[in-house]
Parts: structure tokens; C-alpha cells; sequence
């Protein structure tokens, strides 16, 4: 069913713990609950990434201060919830709450979180809904003892594996995809836990980058498409040269923020441990029946959810993106006085576009960065001008001018109808609107809040009938062969579903697959609206049917 490989480097052992304490503890050390505003920065307008992950195995040194500037660096992948566990060998402590990582984190909280192996998580949810509860790291029991868990990804049996464990017996206390898979792993105690976590990936389907630790080992674990992002990286001891630890993160901007240097990506069907006798990888090869044996990265993570300053596949994201502009340019050009991008995710790709055609590029809109997430609810006028809140245009750059407008995708089209409207409004007498992804047609379910399929506006639209819903003068979308080029790797190694419909791992058809659907208050957060399945068109009303009791059929889509 699988091999193992070892490649061992001499790592630093780990402190003796100060108790002789067999037993490993579990102590929360501090549970909040901010009561999160549902406010968000993209109310409607673009995919939320759900969630960042990182681990650190390094004998004396800080983990969990390390583990926060991390999940720091993260933060644009969730700003829900975050948490941070760590052991010493003997206890796990762990310490998570809603909120964005500075305000659920601060000097005493990570002065409490002593250990030399640690877990850390920020959330955005896509199964299971907004509650504390349902914030991460969280802690389940292994042939080893204690486990800590993060995950990022959504699993899409999760209803189905759920019912099973259920009527089994199996008792869960979040909402949360990740609980079953961690109520997979306590199921499997009996046996080695490298066995049980490749029967674990046997058992769960879907999107899973996970970072997992025990009291003396740290383990990373990324699903057979490897969907998700998932790297690894190295702490060196400024002396020799010597590992002085290892890291592992959802981005490689997670690393430089911890002073790591990117060794290499976690395969996907990878399992890699890392302890202070070892780093050892074990490849899941068994046969999974409801995916494609390929593998499958997320495009999107190209296109608008990775910061600009990581590198996955060995490509610049920053660079990726401006060559998606390049490449947009020589396939839609246009005459106009100006290029402006959406920022931030745009801008990128109109410099590349300013590049590729000639046309100077300037800043036309200033974002205030200070909104991302704000804990005062906003009245519904200010909801409604909620693109205002954080989007200013510049009169001076575009009054009297032929506008070029990059963004990175339109999903809804509300925002972006508003901010071509806005552009007018400042005195642009022409806008012309440019998109670095090609139309956004298919709901995500690995794992990326988006709307339902009938709420997407490229779902049985032409480009001609959404530029006249955005009112803008012209209206392109980059193909997917200059997406797949400016990427720089084939086509073939992609999830690319949102865009053409060819989802990699099989959606059970009969499950209303939403971030809600194993939740209590049938009102979420965000973009409200959930996925369905592909060829649903989805729920004519925020009223999502649970079907736990249904035996969901593959399909292939
Ligand atoms: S469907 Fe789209 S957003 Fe979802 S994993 Fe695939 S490429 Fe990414």
C-alpha cells in the first residue's frame, strides 16, 4: 500500500521535560470569544481562502512566539479564529479564539505556551460555521497519546463519514470537517499512527493540508491531489549550519518571517515526521476511489489566494501575477491613458498589463488596509457602501481619462459593477475592465468560500451580457492557456474546476456540500451563499437542506 522513505538529519534533542510525568496532559490554557462581526473586507465580491497552518519542531527556541509571527504571515488566509499549541515534551497547552492573530495573542499568553514543538492555525470557515468551538488547533488521542491538529482544506465526504461515525457512537463537539478527521484518527488508536494516518487518507476524501504534533513529534500531511499548499523548511543553527529545527506552512512567506529557508513542498499523499531522531517521509499509495491519480494545486492560489511574496511550484507569485497581466495584454489590448489595478490582488497583474501594452501604469485606487476586519458592526448603509469603506478612487489619475481596470476575478459582480461605477464617477470617461482568471463558473468545494453556482455571474452569462451588467466599456478575461503559461507549469497539475468544470476529486451528488451544512445557525457568515453540487444550480433560498441521512452518490463531474 505504500513505502516509506527516510532521510535523516541530525537534529538537536529535545529538552527533558522537568516532570517524569508519563501521562500527557491537556490544559486550555484561555478560551475566548471575541463575539466576531461578520463584516468582512470582500463582503461579496472574491473567494475566501479558509484557512493558514503551520508547525515548527525546534529544541530551545520560542515555538510559540515563532508559531504566532507565522500565523501572522497568514493571516490573509483566514481572520476568523487563530490558535497556537505547543508541547514540552509532556503537556500540550493550547490557546486559540475568535479574532485575527494580534488580538487573540499577546506577550503573557505566549510566555504561558512554553515547548520546543508547536501547532498554529488561522481560520477562515468554509465547513462548519463561526463559533468559537470551531476555531483550531484542535486535540484528539492517538496511539501516541495527544494529538494537535490544524487543517486547511474541506473534506467532501465530510456528511457522509460523519453519519457513519455517528451511528457508530462517535460523539462530536464542533461542526468542523476537521473534527472527523480527527475523530478518524482517535477511531484508529490501536494501531501505529503512521498506519492509521494512511488509513485516515484512505477514509477522507477531498482538500487536506494538516500540521499535527504529539508530545516528542511533529507531523505535516497533505492530501493525493495535494490541493492545498503544504512546505517545508529548515532552521539553521548560526554557528555550524546544523538543523536547528524545522518548519512546515501553508506559504513559503511563513518561513522567512521565522527566519526558516524553504527546503522543498510536501508531496502530495505525503506524510513527513519530524522528531529528534529523525525526518522521515511516508507517500500514501493507495488506491483512492473517488479522485483523479493526479495531482491538483488549487489555480486559484496563483491568481488571488497566496501573497504576492511566496513561491509554490518554484514560481514568484508576485511575478506570476504580473505575468497573467503581461500575457492579458498581448491577448486583449485597448487604447486608453491609464492602467489601474484593484489592489491589492490586481495590482500585480495591471503592472504586467501597463508593461505589456505601453500604457502608464498609476494607482487609481487606494485601499485602506485598516479595514480588514473590524469587530463594530456597520449599519446597513454603510453595508451597502461597504466597497466605499475600504476603496477610494484618485480624481486626480482618472478624471478625463480612458481607464484600463485590472482585477484578479469577478465572482458576484456586485463589487466590481460598484468599482467600475465608482471610476466613472471620479470623471474616467471610459473604463475598460481586464481579469488575470478566466470566468468564474463552477462552485469551489475543496475548500474556497464561494457563492452558489446560480450566484456566480459568468454561470450562463456571456462576456458581453456581464459587461453590460458592470457597465464598464469592454470587458476580457485572460484564456486559460495564458493563465496556464504565465503560471509556468502544465496544465495537467491543476485544479482549475471554478474555471472549467473538471473537478479532480468526485463531488457526491446528493450532498448540499457547504460550510453550513454541518452547522446549527443556517446563516454563516461572509458571502452567505453556499456551493452545491456542480450541476445543481444551487438553493433558491439561504435555507441549505441537511441531508445527513443520505447516501451520496458519485458522480463523476
Ligand atoms: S475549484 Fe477553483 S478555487 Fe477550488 S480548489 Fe479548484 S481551482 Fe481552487
Amino acid at each position: 500500500m505504500h513505502d516509506a522513505h527516510h532521510w535523516k538529519h541530525p537534529l538537536p534533542a529535545a529538552p527533558k521535560p522537568e516532570t517524569t510525568q508519563s501521562e500527557v496532559n491537556f490544559s486550555v490554557q484561555k478560551y475566548q470569544d471575541n463575539s466576531l462581526a461578520e463584516f468582512q473586507e470582500n463582503a461579496e465580491g472574491r473567494p475566501h481562502e479558509e484557512c493558514g497552518v503551520f508547525g515548527i519542531y525546534a529544541p530551545g527556541v520560542e515555538v510559540a512566539r515563532r508559531a504566532f509571527f507565522g500565523i501572522f504571515a497568514l493571516q490573509h488566509r483566514g481572520q476568523e479564529s487563530a490558535g497556537i499549541a505547543v508541547t514540552d515534551g509532556t503537556d500540550i497547552q493550547l490557546h486559540r479564539a475568535m479574532g485575527l492573530v494580534t488580538q487573540v495573542f499577546d506577550e503573557d499568553i505566549l510566555a504561558n505556551l512554553p515547548g520546543h514543538i508547536s501547532v498554529a492555525h488561522t481560520r477562515y470557515s468554509t465547513t462548519g460555521s463561526s463559533k468559537a468551538c470551531n476555531a483550531q488547533p484542535i486535540l484528539t488521542q492517538s496511539s501516541e497519546g495527544l494529538m494537535a491538529l490544524a487543517h486547511n482544506g474541506n473534506l467532501v465526504n465530510a456528511v457522509l463519514l460523519r453519519a457513519e461515525m455517528e451511528e457508530a457512537g462517535i460523539q462530536f463537539e464542533t461542526t468542523m470537517d476537521t473534527e472527523i478527521i480527527a475523530k478518524t484518527i482517535e477511531s484508529l488508536n490501536d494501531r501505529p499512527l503512521e498506519d492509521a494516518l494512511l488509513e485516515t487518507m484512505a477514509r477522507i476524501h477531498g482538500a487536506y493540508s494538516l500540521v499535527m504534533m504529539t508530545h516528542d513529534t511533529l507531523i505535516a500531511m497533505r492530501d493525493p491531489n495535494g490541493v492545498r499548499p503544504l512546505c517545508l523548511g529548515r532552521l539553521s543553527n548560526s554557528e555550524d549550519g546544523e538543523a536547528a529545527g524545522y518548519v512546515v506552512a501553508s506559504e513559503t512567506c511563513a518561513l522567512n518571517v521565522v527566519g526558516a529557508e524553504y527546503v522543498r513542498e510536501i508531496e502530495p499523499g505525503e506524510i513527513v515526521f519530524i522528531n529528534n531522531e529523525k525526518i522521515e517521509s511516508v507517500f500514501y499509495k493507495g488506491l483512492v476511489e473517488h479522485r483523479e491519480d493526479r495531482p491538483a494545486l488549487c489555480i486559484f492560489e496563483f491568481i488571488y489566494l497566496a501573497r504576492p511574496d511566496s513561491q509554490i511550484m518554484g514560481r514568484n507569485i508576485h511575478q506570476a501575477r504580473r505575468t497573467m497581466g503581461e500575457k492579458l495584454a498581448q491577448q486583449d489590448p485597448v487604447e486608453a491613458d491609464v492602467v489601474i489595478g484593484v489592489p491589492d490582488s490586481g495590482t500585480p497583474a495591471a503592472i504586467g498589463y501597463a508593461a505589456g501594452s505601453g500604457i502608464p501604469y498609476q494607482e487609481g485606487l487606494i485601499k485602506n488596509r485598516y479595514i480588514q476586519r473590524t469587530f463594530i458592526q456597520p449599519d446597513q448603509t454603510q453595508r451597502e457602501l461597504g466597497v466605499r469603506l475600504k476603496l477610494t478612487p484618485l480624481r486626480d489619475v482618472l478624471e478625463g481619462k480612458r481607464v484600463v481596470v485590472v482585477e484578479d476575478s469577478i465572482v458576484r459582480g456586485t463589487t466590481t459593477k460598484r468599482i467600475v461605477q465608482m471610476i466613472r464617477d471620479a470623471g474616467a470617461t471610459e473604463v475598460h475592465l481586464r481579469i488575470s482568471s478566466p470566468p468564474y463558473k463552477w462552485p469551489c468545494f475543496y475548500g474556497i468560500d464561494t457563492a452558489a453556482r446560480k450566484d456566480l455571474i459568468a454561470y450562463q452569462r456571456s462576456i458581453e451580457e456581464i459587461r453590460q451588467y458592470n457597465g464598464a466599456d469592454s470587458l476580457a478575461y485572460i484564456s486559460m492557456d495564458n493563465l496556464i503559461n504565465a503560471v509556468g507549469q502544465p496544465k495537467n497539475l491543476f485544479c482549475r474546476a471554478c474555471f472549467d468544470g473538471e473537478y479532480p476529486i468526485t463531488i457526491p451528488h446528493d450532498v448540499k456540500f457547504t460550510k453550513l451544512v454541518l452547522g446549527e445557525d443556517g446563516n454563516g457568515n461572509g458571502n452567505g451563499s453556499a456551493p452545491v453540487s456542480p450541476d445543481d444550480p444551487g438553493p433558491e433560498s439561504s435555507d441549505v437542506v441537511v441531508q445527513e441521512d443520505a447516501v451520496p452518490t458519485p458522480v463523476t463531474v
